[in-house]
């Protein structure tokens, strides 16, 4: 079976600091993969190079089949990949609905909205329609009037989530969804991601918490100074003696 995502050989410098070392792995589509590993071992930097962020030094990218590491950021959203970011900023004059809204018209285009034509309006009603749905299932309603810089950090998350939906990915890479959110809030995004996965949406989640990886992740993949150094059930990390030496370091 093609896998959904494949990372193969992957290599990224910043200037003389070589951050991934020909990375490779695939995930397979219904996946739920925790993506592991010390601070700076460069989990970040891969997402920003599989949606299309930062560009890569070698290697290929591809999703369901096709090419993906050529192009820009929007065209990967559109081919059907999502992410949100570790520290979302969002911006101050912009209320919560409106950020969840303009998620939309990047996914689908500036032609209609500067038109303004019928066609654009019914598109903007459908966004509409599904922000109001999105906000509602990741229980930002009470909030959609305020501005979103105004959000908790863990709000700021969700609304994250929300915007990252607003594309309908079949692949999610959220980058460390729970560091410092509230626990109630938490247990909010937990549920949220195992429905969207039970509903069919493949994710990949950088994550540190353990009682999260083990709750969620069907599968961790761990990344130790830029090489993938181990991929096993979450319940084998512990005696995985490569993520031992990773977090130990020597
Ligand atoms: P992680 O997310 O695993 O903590 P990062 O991917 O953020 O790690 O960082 C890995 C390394 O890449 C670090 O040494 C960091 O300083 C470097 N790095 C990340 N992004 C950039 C950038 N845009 N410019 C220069 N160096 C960067
Ligand atoms: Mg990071």
């Amino acid at each position: 079976m093609t896998p959904l995502l494949r990372v193969n050989d992957v290599a990224k410098a910043f200037g003389g600091n070589q951050v991934l070392h020909g990375v490779e792995f695939d995930i397979a589509p219904g996946e739920i993969v925790g993506l592991l590993g010390p601070n700076g071992s460069g989990k970040s930097t891969l997402l920003n190079t599989i949606t299309g962020f930062e560009a890569i030094d070698r290697g290929q990218i591809a999703f369901e089949g096709r090419r993906i590491d050529q192009m820009p950021a929007h065209r990967i959203v559109a081919a059907g990949v999502g992410r949100t970011f570790q520290l979302p900023s969002m911006p101050r004059k912009m209320s919560v609905m409106e950020v969840a809204m303009a998620a939309s018209t990047a996914h689908h285009g500036v032609w209609g909205t500067l038109l303004g034509t019928a066609a654009s309006r019914q598109a903007e009603a459908a966004a509409h329609a599904k922000a109001t749905a999105l906000l509602e299932q990741l229980l930002l309603t009470h909030v959609r009037d305020l501005p979103a810089a105004a959000l908790s950090g863990g709000q700021k998350k969700l609304l994250g989530i929300v915007c990252a939906l607003m594309g309908d990915p079949r692949l999610l890479m959220l980058d460390e969804p729970t560091a410092g959110v509230h626990p109630n809030l938490r247990r909010d995004i937990v549920a949220a991601l195992q429905r969207l996965n039970a509903q069919g949406m493949t994710l990949v989640i950088v994550e540190h918490d353990m009682h999260f990886i083990r709750e969620v992740c069907t599968r961790c993949i761990v990344l130790d100074r830029g090489r993938i150094v181990a991929s096993c059930r979450p319940d084998e990390l512990a005696s995985n003696e490569h993520v031992v030496r990773a977090y130990l370091g020597s």
